[in-house]
C-alpha cells in the first residue's frame, strides 16, 4: 500500500458565543435588506456585485448637516464636491437640496453645467485649470479659487484679454494642528505668501476678490483645527478690510469631515470617535463670529464636505466565490468585490456583513477579492462567520470615493442602482460590457489584418 501523504494539521479555535475572559462575544450582525430591498431580489435583479445608493439617507445626512451649521451661523451655502461621487443622480440630489457645486478640473466642471447648475453657483478648485477652462469659468461668472502664483497671473491676462471681471478667491494653506499639514495646495498663511497674493489680486483691474478658501486635509478627527484655520483666513479677511476697505464675502473652509467609517489600526470604531457636524459647525462658527470682523460684514460661510455626507448612503452588495485554507492553515474567503470596486479599502476596515443567516461560530479570516493580484485584500483579519460559496454579503458605507476612484482592471464595472424616496429601484449608471471598451479603442491599419 502506498504511503498517505502528509497532511498538515489545522487547529480551530471555536468561537461561538461562549464567554471568554474578555467577556461575551459580539454577535455578527447580519443585513439581508437595505430599506425595504431584499438584497438577494436586488442581486437576481441588477447582478453582482451592485453598487446600492439610499436617496434617503443623502437626503437625511444633508439636512442634519446644514441644520448644524444654519442654526449656529446666520448665511451657510454647501457645494457639493464632485470628485467625492460624481454619478449624475447623486449630484442632482444634493442641488436639488441646495448644494452649489464644488468642482476640480474641466471635466467637473462641465459635468457640472450639464447638472443645470448655473455657473455662478459652481467653485473651480484645484491646481490644474487649463487656459480654456479659467476662460470659461470667467465668461459663466464662476467662483475661481486661485492655487499658484503662475495660476494667477494667467488669470490676469485672460481677464484683461476678455475685458471682463473675474470672481477669485485665494486657497490657503496653513498650520492648523493637522500633520502632515498640506501645503502643496494654494498660499501658505505663515511665511506671508497668500497675503502676498491677496495684495496683488486687489491691485489688478479686472479680479475681484470675492473669498477665502482653506482645504485643511480630509478624515479631520480634530474638530477644533477648523476653528484654528477660521481664525486664520478670518484674520486675512480684517487685513484685507483695513488696508483696502474691500468686504470679502465668503470663507469657505473645504471638506475633510471624518466619516464614521473606521481608519485601519484605529482602535475604536470609527463610528463612535467621529466628531458630529454639530461639533464641526460650533469650532468654526464660534471662530468667524468671535474674530474682529464686523457684525454687519460677516462672510457667508462656504463648506465643501463630501465624504461625511455621502459615505453611509452607499453599500457594495456582492457574493463569494470560494473559501480555502491559506498555507499555514488560516481560512480565507474569496468575494467578487475587490479593492478596484472598493479603493477605500486601502485606508478603512470595512465592515462585511452577512444578507443571511450564519451560524454563530466565526473564525479569523482573510477576504480577498477576485483579482489576480496580491494587494487585493478586502480584509486583512477579520473574525468572519463561515459563509459559504454563493452566500451574499453587504460592504456598507461606501459611498465617497469609491464610484470616482474605481479602477477598471481585468473585469467591468457593475450596475450602480439608486433606492429612490419613491420606492422604486433607479439604475443610475449602466454597468459596463465589452462594447464600452472596444469603442474606444482603434486598430492600426496595418495590424488589422483578419
Ligand atoms: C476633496 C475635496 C473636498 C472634499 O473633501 P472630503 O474630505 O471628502 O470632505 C473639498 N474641497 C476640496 C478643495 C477638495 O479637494
Amino acid at each position: 500500500m502506498e504511503k498517505l501523504k502528509y497532511e498538515r494539521p489545522i487547529i480551530n479555535k471555536i468561537n461561538a458565543g461562549v464567554p471568554d475572559k474578555f467577556g461575551m462575544k459580539v454577535r455578527t450582525q447580519i443585513m439581508p435588506k437595505i430599506e425595504n430591498h431584499s438584497v438577494k431580489e436586488l442581486i437576481k435583479n441588477y447582478g453582482s456585485p451592485v453598487y446600492v445608493i439610499s436617496e434617503k439617507i443623502i437626503r437625511d445626512t444633508y439636512k442634519e448637516a446644514y441644520q448644524a451649521f444654519s442654526t449656529r451661523y446666520p448665511k451657510v451655502q454647501f457645494a457639493w464636491s464632485y470628485k467625492t461621487n460624481y454619478l449624475d443622480a447623486v449630484c442632482k440630489i444634493f442641488h436639488d437640496e441646495g448644494s452649489w457645486a464644488e468642482v476640480v478640473s474641466g471635466f467637473e466642471y462641465n459635468k457640472a453645467l450639464s447638472n443645470g447648475v448655473s455657473g455662478s453657483k459652481i467653485i473651480f478648485n484645484g491646481p490644474d485649470k487649463s487656459d480654456d477652462d479659467l476662460e470659461q469659468a470667467v465668461l459663466n461668472n464662476s467662483f475661481i479659487h486661485i492655487d499658484h502664483f503662475d495660476e494667477l497671473y494667467s488669470l490676469i491676462k485672460i481677464s484683461n484679454r476678455l475685458k471682463k471681471t473675474a470672481k477669485v478667491a485665494i486657497r490657503v494653506n496653513m498650520d492648523a494642528g493637522i500633520y502632515p499639514q498640506w501645503d502643496r495646495f494654494g498660499f501658505n498663511y505663515e511665511n506671508g505668501e497668500a497675503w502676498n497674493a491677496l495684495n496683488r489680486i486687489m491691485l489688478s483691474e479686472n479680479l475681484e476678490l470675492v473669498g477665502l478658501h482653506t482645504h485643511i486635509g480630509t478624515y479631520i478627527m480634530t474638530a477644533s483645527a477648523y476653528g484654528v484655520a477660521a481664525a486664520k483666513l478670518a484674520d486675512l479677511a480684517v487685513r484685507v478690510q483695513k488696508k483696502f476697505n474691500h468686504t470679502i464675502k465668503y470663507i469657505d473652509l473645504g471638506g475633510g469631515f471624518a466619516s464614521k467609517n473606521t481608519l485601519k489600526g484605529a482602535y475604536l470604531p470609527g463610528k463612535d470617535t467621529c466628531p458630529s457636524f454639530d461639533d464641526y459647525a460650533e469650532s468654526m462658527t464660534n471662530a468667524l463670529i468671535n474674530s474682529e470682523i464686523e457684525p454687519d460684514k460677516l462672510p457667508t460661510l462656504f463648506l465643501e464636505t463630501g465624504r461625511a455626507l455621502i459615505d453611509d448612503a452607499g453599500y457594495i452588495i456582492g457574493t463569494v466565490l470560494a473559501n480555502k485554507r491559506l498555507a499555514n492553515g488560516r481560512r480565507s474567503t474569496i468575494i467578487d468585490v475587490g479593492v478596484n470596486l472598493l479603493f477605500t479599502s486601502f485606508w478603512y476596515e470595512h465592515d462585511v456583513l452577512p444578507a443571511q443567516e450564519t451560524s454563530q461560530q466565526t473564525e479569523d479570516t482573510t477576504i480577498y477579492g477576485p483579482l489576480c493580484m496580491n494587494i487585493d485584500v478586502i480584509r486583512a483579519a477579520i473574525q468572519f462567520p463561515l459563509l459559504q460559496k454563493d452566500d451574499n454579503f453587504v460592504i456598507p458605507r461606501i459611498g465617497a470615493y469609491n464610484m470616482t476612484q474605481w479602477m477598471q482592471f481585468i473585469t467591468l464595472r457593475p450596475n450602480i442602482i439608486l433606492l429612490g424616496v419613491d420606492g422604486n429601484v433607479h439604475v443610475i449608471r449602466e454597468k459596463e460590457t465589452s462594447e464600452t471598451f472596444k469603442n474606444a479603442e482603434k486598430m492600426p491599419k496595418h495590424l488589422d489584418k483578419k
